[in-house]
């Protein structure tokens, strides 16, 4: 069972060290030059997605249910 949750980015969501607290997209593992726009609760934990990034995790796990 896989539910993905999406919200406008806001870094408050993510973990303290994390990249994506730092205004980066930590899907395309920091090397994105692009703003991430979404934060995503996955079930990989928070990601924080540009507007490719949200293209491809919707792909992989499906329409968010929130
Ligand atoms: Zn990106």
């Amino acid at each position: 069972m896989s539910h993905l949750l999406k919200f406008r980015f806001n870094p408050e969501l993510h973990g303290k060290k994390s990249r994506a607290r730092q205004g980066i997209c930590s899907w395309h593992g920091g090397e994105c030059e692009k703003k991430p726009r979404w934060s995503f609760f996955t079930p990989m934990g928070w990601q924080s997605a540009c507007g490719e990034a949200r293209e491809a995790i919707e792909a992989r796990y499906g329409k968010p249910v929130n």
